[in-house]
């Protein structure tokens, strides 16, 4: 089999991945999930036209030719506060003080801004004509009985919620989160809990990949490290393939000791795919077993199986938790030096982003070998090199993936 570039790989995970399956949340619990069903609206809000500023409620005909020199003088009748139904109707001549947010009554067509106005016992003058229908907010201006305000598969964000919570849903359909197991094999490592062997390398992967599922929402069950036996590791991936995705990093390469995909294709898994043409992460391996669980064998170098992460198994436990933006976004990034990359392979940068007039430039975040992890805790994005290139020279554009800290910046950002 001849390896796979990056995207026909995406594409055959995202074809073989099962959805996960629906479940009733809190609201509250909803946050950062999938909608799983479309939601109607109880009610119209507003439930009648309401003022949208504190003012006075009028007939437009009244006070079409107001202006400072000859102000228009109008009897206030009525007082209405937010949350109380008018009990007056407005006419020629007449007005009404008004909250925002309160009903606005019979026989009004149009609300002036208390700033356009001046009180004078219980008559008030208006200065300058407003615009006919001005400062009313409809009925159902927001949410109208029956429609579907919110569709299945919309991400909850706060905003969505507030609709939810508008619409008293307290009880939210999403889409389950997939259960991932996490694995590491290689003789060398040693795990956070043991003493230090200086002899021995510590597991970085199984941590990584855990904080990798972590920023998704999902809380994954760490396996620790298996040997590079075959006993060993069968028995471990076994118990991994009880998850709905199973992650096993290191041993998927061609070395003597490499017995992740023989083992896995012993204990029944279909594999799809275990190169693709990238770098970091040649080595990557993808299957699926008959009770559609999902197995991924990332590389064993640190960097490499993040990265691998990022572009396979991000996207596809995102797809299976419903979510419809399955890829981190890009951004075009200006090169301020020359970076090397491979012909026939992606390769992917790990670079530090700043921006001057012309838009974003990307500066390598230090040694690019695959297992160097401080260029990756560096990174701000994944530069990306096409296959085709054997390199871009400084200046050359290239897309860059964004990663964690580029949601955020120093500077406010909001004009004073
Ligand atoms: P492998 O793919 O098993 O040949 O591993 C490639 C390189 O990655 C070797 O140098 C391993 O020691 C290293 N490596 C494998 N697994 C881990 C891990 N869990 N944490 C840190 N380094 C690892
Ligand atoms: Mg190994």
């Amino acid at each position: 089999m001849s390896d796979f570039s990056v995207t026909d790989a995406q594409a055959c995970i995202l074809e073989h991945m099962q959805r996960s399956g629906v479940e009733t949340v809190a609201l509250h619990d909803s946050l950062d999930r999938v909608l799983a069903e479309d939601v109607l609206s109880n009610r119209n809000h507003p439930p009648y036209d309401v003022s949208a500023m504190d003012g006075y409620a009028l007939l437009f005909s009244d006070v079409a030719l107001a202006n400072s020199k000859a102000p228009i003088r109008l009897h206030i009748v009525d007082d209405i506060r937010a949350g109380q139904m008018p009990q007056v109707t407005i006419q020629l001549g007449q007005a009404a003080r008004i909250m925002t947010g309160a009903p606005t009554p019979a026989g009004i067509d149009t609300v002036i801004r208390v700033e356009d106005t001046e009180l004078l016992g219980d008559v008030v003058s208006i200065l300058t004509p407003p615009k006919q229908g001005a400062n009313i907010r409809p009925l159902g201006e927001n949410l109208k009985t029956g429609h579907v305000v919110l569709k299945q598969g919309s991400m909850i964000t706060p905003g969505v919620l507030a609709i939810l919570a508008m619409v008293k849903k307290k009880d939210v359909k999403v889409f389950s989160k997939p259960s991932v197991a996490i694995l590491s094999t290689g003789d060398e490592l040693e795990d956070i809990d043991d003493a230090i062997d200086e002899n021995k390398i510590p597991n970085a992967n199984s941590h990584a990949l855990y904080a990798q599922c972590k920023s998704l929402g999902i809380e994954a069950t760490l396996l620790g490290i298996a040997k590079d036996n075959e006993e060993d590791l069968r028995a471990k991936l076994a118990v991994g393939l009880k998850y709905d995705v199973l992650l096993a990093s290191g041993g998927v390469s061609v070395g003597h000791h490499d017995f992740v995909r023989p083992t896995l294709e012993a204990l029944g898994i279909t594999m799809h795919f275990w190169r693709v043409a990238m770098r970091p992460g040649h080595p990557l391996a993808f299957g699926t077993s008959e009770s559609e669980s999902a197995v991924f064998g990332l590389p064993g170098n640190p960097v490499a199986s993040m990265v691998c992460f990022e572009q396979f198994v991000a996207p596809a436990l995102r797809q299976s938790m419903g979510q419809n933006k399955l890829y981190r976004r890009t951004i075009q990034a200006r090169l301020e030096h020359d970076m090397k990359g491979s012909l026939g392979k992606t390769v992917f940068i790990r670079v530090t982003l700043s921006r001057d007039e012309q838009g974003y430039v990307a500066t390598s975040a230090g040694a690019q070998g695959s297992g160097v992890l401080m260029s990756m805790a560096l990174a701000e994005g994944l530069l990306l090199l096409p296959a085709e290139h054997e390199g871009l020279k400084a200046g050359e554009f290239a897309s860059v993936q964004l990663l964690q800290g580029m949601d955020f910046q120093n500077e406010t950002g909001v004009e004073v």
